[in-house]
């Protein structure tokens, strides 16, 4: 007799797992199918160059909710965070800025550059605060559907209004800001440094084809502050032995709970009958039959790919055609015999275990966009870098240095040639482009991957290579993802649920949608659980 499961959950990546550990722990018999024959998905590590451990795809963590750390014990399966200590940003003509997360040290940092900016800083910081403080609890809630008559909705509606009512005016004007404007702009507001205000507003483009100067782009900055490492406001860090260590850490306390997880089980097709889902047939042809589906994949590969579209409503099918993915970055992970000496500031020091943001000015940023548009990657690229090894000498030989390197714009969709043909290319420029900083790299590359957004796609399964399963923009946020009306994990076919980054509140290593929507599968969310 053919086993049968509770839960079938589609993708082995960190919201799958952590879907499958809170259904487990609530005494489900879960079952995980991945592709790959590494868990992980986006969050993954791999020796890709012998010796040398990549974060292949993410490479820093922050968003990961304190909650997940705390209910799934990830520390005792493993989950070690190290500090990732700010973000130093070269310029050409020996100038850089350097900021840590020493709010006293970055202050006098920008007193170099400029005494207004120096002050205002202090006021940004706490603005940003008060708008993470605002907007964090919405991350670990199920969204309300302003159009149901559940009156479970209406509650969470009346405290979300509530709360904002009571805000400072200050505040709320911010927020408003925040959710409209580009991140330039908003930065505009506040600072006149302009690399202050380049290498900040880099942060509202990350994943998105939008430009600094493209309005929603603040929005993306603020959910890049929202994360926090032991409690401390918008800090980032390392996993120690690379991104894939969560992933591990999660599929630890997943398997401890009870779940069976498969790698290399690619699954081809969601079995649906009158209406609902029942289970999933593998590529190899080999059917697995459970009461319920939960998809961890992007909206396209679940109702376009793994469903007959006869068994889906042609309005809801036509918002999923509508879905913006729009892939726009790439990642180099370079393997290196030393350290990357940047002529502004020479020497291994302190300000090469924090990021280190190619974002010299706010022109350099919209120039890079503007190839984009059109269908190009940009010549001299936006690049967010990092050397773990500094951090956690795990990851690569003594004496030798991982440097991951996150691109962008690189169009999924290229005006003229194919990525295949132009990867070496792409590849070559973010290396010339870094070596204008620190001239010594190319000869200390012993070991090189590019990535382009197909080799994303390829790898990972995120379609047109988008790093959240679908752009941050407005449209597609909260209540709206990944489609209005069915926002809260369910979907038309009964059984059959989402998982992944698609859902609300979206991308990053964050564990949020894995767990909500387990909530949601459990009838637990109405019960004050999330
Ligand atoms: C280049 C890059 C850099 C990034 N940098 C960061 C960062 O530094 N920090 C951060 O917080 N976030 C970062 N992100 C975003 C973050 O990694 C993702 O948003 C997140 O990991 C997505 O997790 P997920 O579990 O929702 O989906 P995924 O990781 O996409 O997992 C989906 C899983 O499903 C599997 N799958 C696909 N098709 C099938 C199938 N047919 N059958 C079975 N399994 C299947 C895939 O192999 C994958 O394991 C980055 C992403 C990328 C791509």
């Amino acid at each position: 007799m053919p086993k049968k499961y509770d839960v079938i959950v589609i993708g082995g990546g960190h919201n799958g797992l952590v879907n499958a550990a809170y259904l487990a722990r609530a005494r489900k018999k879960v079952l995980v199918l991945e592709r790959r024959h590494v868990l992980g998905g986006a969050a993954v590590t791999e020796e890709i160059v012998p010796g040398f451990k990549f974060s292949v795809f993410s490479y820093v963590v922050s968003l990961l909710r304190p909650e997940i750390i705390r209910d799934l014990d990830l520390p005792r399966h493993g989950l070690e965070i190290l500090p990732l200590d700010g973000t130093f940003t070269p310029a050409i003509e020996g100038k850089h800025l350097w900021r840590v997360n020493d709010h006293a040290k970055t202050r006098r940092e920008l007193e170099r550059h400029s005494k207004l900016d120096a002050e205002a800083y202090d006021e940004f910081s706490q603005a940003m605060v008060a708008m993470c403080r605002f907007v964090k609890p919405i991350l670990a809630m199920v969204p309300p559907d302003p159009t149901s008559l559940d009156p479970r909705g209406f509650k969470k509606l009346a405290s979300l209004a509530k709360r904002f009512q009571v805000l400072p005016a200050e505040d709320k004007y911010n927020l408003v800001q925040l959710m409209t404007m580009s991140a330039a702009d908003f930065l505009d507001q506040w600072f006149e440094t302009d690399i202050l205000k380049a290498t900040m507003s880099s942060s509202g483009i990350i994943g998105t084809f939008l430009g600094i100067r493209s309005p929603g782009s603040a929005y993306v900055l603020l959910h890049h502050y929202m994360g926090e490492i032991d409690g401390a406001f918008r800090s980032w860090g390392f996993s120690r032995g690379g991104t894939g260590a969560i992933s591990n850490a999660i599929g630890a306390a997943a398997r401890e709970a009870g779940a069976e997880i498969r790698t290399e089980a690619p699954v081809a097709r969601i079995l649906v009958k009158d209406g609902s889902a029942r289970g999933v047939v593998l590529e190899s042809g080999e059917e697995i039959q459970a009461s319920s589906v939960s998809s961890s994949v992007d909206p396209n590969l679940t109702f376009l790919k793994f469903i007959e579209s006869r068994e889906l409503p042609g309005e809801f099918l036509d918002e999923v055609r509508r879905y913006k993915f729009r892939g726009s970055s790439g990642k180099v992970n370079l393997a290196l015999d030393a350290l990357p000496d940047f002529t502004c500031l020479p020497g291994p020091g302190h300000h090469l275990r924090g990021a280190i943001s190619i974002s010299p000015s706010t022109e350099y940023l919209e120039r890079a966009y503007d190839q984009a548009k059109y269908g190009e990657f940009s010549r001299r690229p936006y690049v967010d870098m990092v050397i773990p090894s500094l951090t956690d000498p795990s990851v690569a030989p003594p004496g030798k240095h991982v440097l991951s390197c996150f691109v962008q714009y690189a169009p999924y969709k290229l005006s003229s040639g194919t990525w295949d043909e132009q990867r070496e290319a792409f590849g070559n420029t973010v290396i010339d482009t870094i070596s204008e900083y620190a001239p010594n790299l190319k000869n200390i590359i012993i070991g090189k991957q590019v990535l382009t957004p197909l080799d994303i796609e390829r790898q990972t399964g995120l379609t047109e290579g988008n790093i959240f399963q679908g752009e941050l923009s407005l449209e597609q946020l909260f209540f709206l993802r990944p489609v209005a009306g069915w926002a809260r994990y369910r979907t038309p076919i009964r059984n059959l649920f989402m998982c992944g980054s698609a859902t609300h509140p979206g991308g990053g290593i964050m564990g949020a949608p894995g767990r909500l929507a387990a909530l949601e599968m459990l009838g637990e969310s109405g019960r004050g659980k999330d």
